[in-house]
């Protein structure tokens, strides 16, 4: 797949569409079926300029009311964690892999995955962000390109490329099950130790040639990062 055409850009380098102009894009889409039984579209909310940038899989019902994700019980479990991190809600940006609520909180199809995800693909190119941290199975099998379980991966960083991705639980996950509600805090620690450590700008080549947290490969993960980003000219 390759870049989505946003009005009066060809070749969108990072950081060059606003998401405002992707969201103009999005419109009142209507390309899967969820649009039928959605109460908003959410978009995606935060820093524009975010250095972190969070994904989920799906609004919920609170998120689908309210048009904002992570609100409710799993919003207040993610800024209560960011702490460990050393973040604050607005210094990130969150997002999920579609915008619109699938019925009865049932997981994303992969049609639906396939007609959201260009979307957060330039929200992605448009931040631009140093680490992505994926929140559940559904959004790290999305950007890491693997069907490997969240419990796999967990717990240490994988490069995609420009990325340090860092997968993890999804909160509202993580609230029903409290040993996973500590591993997900052990992953904000790691998360706000490489931030601490580790200045903003600096190359991702020599940051991980001396991390104690290397991200390593995902098998046939290389591929699909390449896929991910096509087109993007970094
Ligand atoms: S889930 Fe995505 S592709 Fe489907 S209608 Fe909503 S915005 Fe459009």
């Amino acid at each position: 797949m390759g870049v989505m055409h946003i009005p009066g850009h060809t070749h969108q380098a990072p950081r060059e569409v606003t998401l405002e102009e992707i969201r103009g894009v999005l419109g009142d889409c209507r390309l899967c079926p969820l649009c039928e039984t959605r109460t908003n579209i959410v978009f995606g909310v935060g820093d524009p300029h975010a250095r972190v940038m969070f994904v989920g899989e799906a609004p919920g019902r609170n998120e689908d009311l309210q048009g904002e994700p992570f609100v409710g019980a799993a919003g207040q479990n993610l800024n209560r964690i960011l702490a460990f991190a050393g973040l604050r809600r607005e210094e990130i940006y969150i997002a999920n892999v579609l915008k619109c609520r699938p019925p009865g909180n049932r997981n994303p199809k992969p049609d639906e995955v396939l007609a959201c995800a260009p979307f957060l693909r330039e929200q992605i190119r448009s931040i631009w962000p140093d680490i992505i941290v994926t929140m559940g199975n559904p959004a790290t099998h999305f950007v890491l390109k693997t069907e490997i379980g969240i419990t796999k991966l967990r717990g240490r960083f994988h490069q995609m490329g420009h990325f340090r991705v860092l997968p993890t639980f999804h909160p509202a996950a993580a609230l029903r099950n409290p040993a996973w509600q500590e591993l997900i805090e052990q992953d904000f620690r790691m998360l706000g130790e490489y931030l601490a450590t580790h200045p903003a700008g600096e190359a991702p080549q020599s940051v991980g040639a001396s991390s104690d947290a290397l991200p390593e490969p995902v098998p046939g993960a290389g591929e699909a990062s390449q896929a991910l980003f096509e087109g993007s000219r970094s």
